[in-house]
């Protein structure tokens, strides 16, 4: 049995589950060993039943005592237990477990574990799970992993395929220097695959997740170092030089630029100018206003003849993008013809696009990575701009080349907060500009954090804003299939808005599995105002500009990692009214409260991320990212920097020693690294 083994070839998955496992794009024994747990249960000591909170899953050791009594009401047979321990008593209740009242003997103690639940003034638990002591107590400290999942498909079906995998697959030899293991104190890839699944200890499980997180940073950055591309300094195929459009348009517009945007124009037009083909990346916080400069690049692009391209990660994006642009275009009559291109345009629309952009009728093309793919010819293809998607433009610098006579310049704008040590280490060469200063007329968001008990005055905060003209968003969790079950959902929370809303406050909703279409069509009517109120997942969370909303309320916002908070946070406050943010947290733990009081403090998205890091306890590993923007599996550019910088370390002084990795002792690593899916995958691309 090898990785690339159908999943089938296990015992006790056919047809069916294989079709299950197909729906978490698990097809094969490596994707399935890849299919790394979520999170882990941990089988604590069993307390004193007084000390069992409702809220909380944990186990008891108590006596039954009495019979259990059943009794059956339709087709379900529910059996109560009564049991107490010293310090109290509770009532278990059971589902169609008959068998049990035989079993669960009057005086007899037992371990019974589940969620505690308040029943009035009694505590109870339903289909606890039954131990013996002596049973119980050899699986405490035990990690148990919990999977993501699918309708149909248990947690325990999960964990019994990939015990058997681990069992089956060989094991893998060695693939780095000795010096490499000694130095970052990695354990063998296999004891790291075994224990990030099923760690006996909690250390066990840190020090799999490290081998496994140092794995993929190498291999990522093994392929980022030898791709000619991202290392090597082009000529400027495309020189340009300013005209007097861009002076224009910027004596017209209604505010003057600030010092940090005013300072990072000066750098493109150097790049633009200068004897090298830019490679640069923007850095701004939200709302510092990098759109706008990103557009005087474009501007120049077309007055010097050549055709420029502006990406987005969401076709919402992209849509608002073209908007601003022909706005601009209307108010200040700027010398641009902009083109959208979308993947959900129709063929003919497609085509008709494609026409233009070949003929250079069209000397902006704003899209998604659409605007990149086979069919697009350019005339004269030479800046390419990509926002909010790191990787996007600058891995494609040799496809875009294929597009033109040569290299186009590239631009890559991002609000993900990153210091510079780790930008260096992750986008090579880039050359990096900075936006640190918002434009002058903002005033600070208001921030609260509270609990669920306010939420009826937040209802009415927001319709006194709506009233007053302005719209709001309110954000929910991801809609996804598997995910637990008391998470706020979007559509039923816009229903539930809705009644608790006047009739004619206008609210939609939007989400992820909505089509792309429905998403623009939503995000279109809310931008023109024609709603109020905005109910989404975090698919609005990147860039998407609408001056007139004042009020974010995030549900569960505990479940969201502090950075990303802040850049939904940044949809609002972006117009010169005041705004103000409401995060409403379910789990009213004190370090979940003072987790998100940080954001009331800093304003600062790097500082946040940081802060969050330190507070965050080692249990909270998994779960929360703070950064969507680099699609690794395992590993977190923030979470783990010190392992990113070793293993950065690590690959330029293995390539300084052996550029071709083509020394006998890097035949297994090159190999390794060669393989697909040893590698990251870019989903993003
Ligand atoms: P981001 O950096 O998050 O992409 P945007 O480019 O979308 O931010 O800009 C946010 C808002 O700020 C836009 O409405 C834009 O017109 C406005 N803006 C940009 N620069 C300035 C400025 N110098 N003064 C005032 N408003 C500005
Ligand atoms: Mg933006």
């Amino acid at each position: 049995m090898t990785r690339s083994t159908s999943i089938i070839e296990l015992k006790g998955i056919g047809e069916k589950s294989s079709a299950l496992f197909g729906k978490l794009n698990i097809f094969t024994v490596g994707d399935l060993l890849a299919h790394y747990p979520r999170d882990y249960e941990t089988f604590a000591l069993p307390v004193p039943i007084a000390d069992a909170m409702p809220g909380d899953t944990c186990a008891i050791h108590g006596m039954v005592t009495g019979i259990p009594n059943a009794k059956k009401i339709r087709n379900l047979t529910i059996l109560n237990v009564n049991v107490k321990d010293v310090s109290g008593a509770m009532q278990l209740t059971f589902f169609n477990m008959p068998f049990l009242k035989k079993t669960l003997r009057p005086g007899g103690y037992y371990v019974f574990r589940g969620l505690i639940q308040s029943r009035g003034a009694s505590k109870i638990m339903e289909q606890p799970k039954i131990y013996g002591l002596d049973d119980y107590r050899k699986q405490c400290g035990q990690l148990m992993p919990k999977y993501a999942l699918t309708k149909g498909l248990t947690n325990q079906a999960v964990q019994k395929a990939v015990k058997q995998a681990l069992g089956l697959c060989a094991t893998e030899e060695e693939y780095y220097p000795p010096s490499v293991i000694e130095q970052y104190d990695l354990c063998s890839a296999q004891e790291a695959l075994e224990n990030l699944h099923f760690p006996k200890t909690f250390d066990e499980m840190k020090a799999a997740r490290k081998r496994l997180v140092f794995d993929e940073f190498f291999g990522f950055l093994l392929m980022l170092r030898q791709n000619k591309d991202m290392t090597e300094e082009l000529s400027n195929d495309y020189p340009m030089h300013e005209t007097s459009d861009t002076v224009r348009f910027l004596e017209q517009l209604p505010f003057p630029l600030t010092k940090a945007q005013k300072k990072v124009w000066g750098e493109l037009k150097e790049d633009l100018e200068g004897s090298h083909c830019m490679n640069r990346l923007i850095q701004g916080d939200v709302g510092s206003g990098k759109t706008i400069v990103s557009v005087l690049a474009l501007l120049m692009c077309a007055a010097n003849g050549y055709q420029g391209a502006l990406m987005a990660p969401t076709e919402v994006l992209a849509a608002q993008h073209f908007e601003t642009v022909q706005g601009y275009i209307r108010e200040y009559g700027l010398n641009l013809k902009p083109i959208l291109l979308v993947g959900s345009m129709t063929a003919a629309q497609k085509r008709a696009a494609y026409t233009m952009i070949a003929a250079g009728e069209a000397n902006l093309v704003i899209g998604t990575h659409a605007v990149i793919q086979d069919k697009v010819h350019f005339e004269k293809l030479a800046l390419v701009v990509t926002d909010e998607q790191h990787r996007f433009g600058v891995r494609q610098r040799e496809k875009l080349a294929e597009k033109g006579e040569g290299h186009p310049h590239v631009l890559v704008m991002s609000a993900t907060p990153i210091p510079r040590t780790l930008a260096i280490i992750l986008y090579g060469d880039l050359h990096i500009s900075v936006i640190d200063e918002l434009p002058a007329n903002r005033l600070p968001i208001k921030n609260c954090v509270v609990n669920t008990s306010y939420r009826p005055k937040a209802y009415s905060f927001i319709e006194k804003q709506v009233r007053e003209g302005h719209q709001a968003y309110v954000i929910c969790p991801q809609v996804e299939e598997g995910e637990m079950e008391d998470l706020e959902n979007v559509v039923e929370y816009a229903e539930k808005l809705r009644a608790a809303l006047p009739a004619d406050i206008r609210i939609a909703y939007l989400h992820g599995k909505m089509s792309a279409a429905d998403k623009n069509r939503i995000m279109d009517a809310f931008s023109r105002h024609e709603t109020d109120i905005l109910v989404s997942t975090t698919v609005i969370e990147v860039g998407i500009n609408v001056p007139n909303a004042t009020v974010m309320m995030v549900e569960n916002a505990e479940r969201f990692g502090l950075a990303q908070l802040h850049q939904l946070r940044g949809r609002v406050g972006r117009g010169d009214a005041q705004s103000y943010c409401i995060f409403i947290s379910t789990n009213e733990k004190k370090e979940t409260m003072e987790r998100l009081d940080i954001l009331n403090h800093s304003n600062d998205g790097f500082q946040i991320a940081a802060q969050d890091l330190k507070l965050r306890g080692p249990g909270d590993l998994f779960g929360i990212r703070q950064s969507g923007d680099f699609s690794f599996r395992l590993g977190d550019v923030y979470t783990d920097a010190n392992v990113l910088q070793g293993a950065a370390a690590a690959v330029d002084r293995l390539l300084a020693e052996d550029p071709g990795l083509s020394m006998p002792e890097h035949a297994g690593l090159k190999r390794h690294f060669a393989t697909a899916g040893n590698s990251v995958d870019f989903r993003s691309i």
